[in-house]
């Protein structure tokens, strides 16, 4: 079938063009307004919007609504609502009202609040988001939306996120107002996140226990191959995944995601999915869209996707680039370096609230990206280590440099242009993004943020990074609002940024042993582990962060703080259950089989002769008798640290023992179960190996 891109693009999407068309010109005003400065539509407007809404979703085929939303279990939730209202002689007309696209009322008490129901309310309810188009899905109608508690609590992912949207908006807008952008009225973040995934054949995916409830192989020796050839990455797509990318793409572009590269990945079986940037607001929820279709379509080409950070060990896991920039509504992008020295100045100040924000928030961009799953990449020599700092490239830190020591900046033959006494080069891509080691690199007019793990939402990096930035434009724009001389107060911001902050910058090797020594004598921050990491949530100098720039408060922060502790709890909880089941049901009664099998070997041939040689047989049922004792007491160990960890109440202790005992018991049942793979044959082994997850496609 041929796909005409052009006229597909944003078929399910109801877009500016849809609304337009359908719109009362006043209407399409009004709602062109709200969608910009996010102010309430009056219900009138709201009725019209409906009503337009309502029909266009009719001719698509849609039977039904929905509030579409980003509770804090990190996946999308929606209640369907079909659009029949009964009507004379038992009949039904399709409806929708204003009031139902405005406001929905989900039941709140079975999503994760954190102590935040307790608390206040129990009732929760969903508010349009205007600033995302409504699209439709499988013949649902749906709108996006935030989802608060009535006491006007953030119950979800997408709140705060436009709350930090708001922060950097209106600080950026002051800066900018100092450089005489009198012109720009609106700064947004902008987010173009790159996503790794696993594909597996169904089939196989079927008699994995350890997939099916986690999402990642527990159990597995490595395939004879790995990823060691490189010949994978960017490697000649097979064409049964051809075929399930082509069928993706195209259902991601009927709803409007700008879906533009597609490559195999390092890992066997491992793929790689990027979109042109949008807004961090749309590009969070296109790529919560885009997760939900990857697996959905796997499926129909007999296939699963995994999303999961780490699904096989010995070779890469899956994580997500946050390419990072803000613009201006008259379509500047603030990353890219200027063309003139005015605008060097302000690129540098940009980039200088970025250093502090990053040096001073170290924490929170760590535990932003925090959870059961990334805690296996981070740090593994295979993704960025714990410990965060910004790769500049050598020519930006020489200008820094430079001004540091106030000298002018002698760089080589390039063009360049002056900022008071200095010269900033005009920065060419290829120059600067050499370094794919580092957790946050400038990359020529934009920053990659390499840390966030393949299966979250990359709302909760992008409130840390936009709120962080705006604290710190915040505190720039208000020492040279009241400036008496604007030129060398600036001059003198930038330098303090830099004699203060520069230990951030780190051009060199992450994944080297030696820069693990070097970021602590720097005084880095390197948190190994999620529960590591979350509780610098709950440090003052990060709720004062939040509440002045009324991203979250206290509560919203606690709760969360619980939430994302309980998260990881209960995912390595349920790990370590299917191990105890895998290995129980499944391991070792395989083992058993093959040692009898091993065992009737030796007494068969015994029974023909003593002279026959039985080496074989009683080397492997030796070791695999002991293995299989082995196995077994790591079994009970497991178990009863899982007993232990029930009994345990308060969420911090429980999220420590996992960390400290848990995950340690795991590793041991591991061991002693990957040895038997080696040992018992194919034929016995219950589940499929590594080599044909990984090659079998
Ligand atoms: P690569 O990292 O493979 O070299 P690019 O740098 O071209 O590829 O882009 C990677 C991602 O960064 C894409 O999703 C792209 O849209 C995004 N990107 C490019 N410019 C910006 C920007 N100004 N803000 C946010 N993301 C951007
Ligand atoms: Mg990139």
């Amino acid at each position: 079938m041929k796909t005409n891109v052009t006229e597909i693009f944003a078929s399910k999407v109801f877009n500016e063009e849809q609304m337009q068309q359908r719109l009362a010109k006043d209407t399409f005003k009004e709602l062109q307004k709200t969608i910009r400065d996010g102010k309430p539509l009056n219900i009138k407007i709201a009725n019209a919007v409906a009503h337009a809404m309502k029909e266009w979703a009719l001719e698509n085929g849609a039977t039904h609504f929905t509030h579409w939303f980003q509770p804090m279990t990190g996946v999308t939730a929606e209640k369907h609502d079909s659009f029949i209202t009964p009507s004379e002689k038992g009949k039904v007309i399709m409806e929708f009202s204003g009031k139902e696209l405005i406001k929905g009322e989900p039941d709140a008490s079975s999503f994760p609040n954190g102590g935040l129901r307790a608390t206040f309310e129990a009732r929760g309810y969903t508010a349009w988001d205007p600033t995302s188009y409504a699209f439709i899905k499988n013949d649902v109608l749906c709108i996006p939306t935030a989802f608060c508690s009535y006491s006007g609590h953030a119950l979800d992912k997408k709140t705060p996120l436009l709350r930090s949207m708001e922060a950097i908006n209106k600080e950026a807008l002051r800066i900018l107002h100092l450089f005489h952008h009198d012109d720009v009225t609106m700064v947004k973040s902008t987010v173009g996140p790159e996503q790794e995934y696993f594909l597996v054949d169904i089939e196989q995916y079927k008699q994995r226990k350890d997939l099916i409830y986690t999402g990642r192989t527990l159990f597995g020796l490595p395939a004879p191959k790995g990823q060691e050839m490189e010949d994978h990455y960017f490697g000649t797509i097979k064409s049964r995944v051809q075929t399930f990318m082509k069928e993706l793409n195209t259902e991601l572009w009927k709803l409007g995601v700008l879906v533009k590269t597609e490559h195999n990945e390092v890992a066997p079986a491992q793929y790689e999915l990027a979109p042109i940037f949008s807004t961090s607001n749309i590009a969070t929820d296109h790529n919560q869209l885009t997760m939900e279709l990857i697996q959905r379509i796997a499926k129909k080409h007999g296939l699963v996707a995994l999303l999961n950070e780490k699904p096989f060990e010995g070779i890469n896991g899956s994580g997500k680039h946050n390419n990072f920039s803000l613009s201006t509504d008259t379509g500047i992008n603030l990353l890219e370096p200027g063309e003139t020295p005015y605008e060097n100045a302000q690129f540098l100040l940009f980039l200088c609230a970025i250093i502090k924000a990053v040096d001073e928030y170290q924490d929170l961009l760590r535990l932003s990206v925090a959870s059961a799953g990334n805690d296996h990449r981070l740090g593994a020599n295979e993704a960025p280590p714990a410990i965060i700092s910004i790769f500049l490239g050598d020519e930006l830190t020489e200008v820094l440099e430079a001004i540091e020591k106030g000298i002018s900046y002698d760089g080589k033959d390039r063009e360049f242009m002056k900022i008071g006494a200095h010269v900033l080069p005009k920065f060419t891509k290829d120059t600067t993004d050499r370094n794919r080691t580092s957790p946050f690199a400038f990359t020529g007019n934009k920053f990659e943020f390499r840390m966030p793990g393949s299966a979250s939402s990359i709302a909760g990096c992008n409130i840390c990074l936009n709120t962080a930035i705006a604290e710190e434009l915040r505190q720039y724009a208000d020492i040279l609002e009241s400036a008496h001389d604007f030129e060398s107060t600036l001059h003198a911001l930038i330098l303090d940024t830099i004699k203060n902050h520069k230990r951030i910058i780190f051009n060199g090797n992450g994944y080297d042993d030696s820069w693990i020594q070097e970021a602590e004598k720097r005084g880095l921050l390197n948190l190994r582990t999620t529960p590591d990491a979350l509780p610098y949530f709950v440090h003052e100098k990060n709720i004062e962060l939040f509440e002045r720039n009324k991203v979250l408060n206290r509560e919203e922060i606690y709760s969360r703080y619980e939430i994302m502790m309980e998260e990881y709890t209960k995912t390595i909880n349920i790990e370590a259950l299917t191990m105890i089941n895998m290995a129980q049901k499944e391991i070792l009664p395989a083992a058993l089989k093959y040692s009898k099998h091993l065992a009737q070997s030796v007494k068969l041939k015994r029974d023909i002769s003593t002279l026959i040689d039985t080496e074989y047989e009683e080397v492997n049922l030796t070791r695999l008798s002991s293995l299989l004792t082995q196995a077994y007491k790591n079994v009970l160990k497991l178990q009863e640290s899982v007993d232990t960890l029930k009994g345990i109440d308060d969420f911090e202790k429980a999220a420590f023992f996992v960390r400290d005992t848990l995950i340690l018991d795991m590793e041991q049942l591991r061991k002693p179960c990957d040895e038997m793979e080696s040992i018992v044959s194919s034929q016995d082994w219950p589940f499929p190996t590594y080599g044909k997850l990984l090659f079998g496609i």
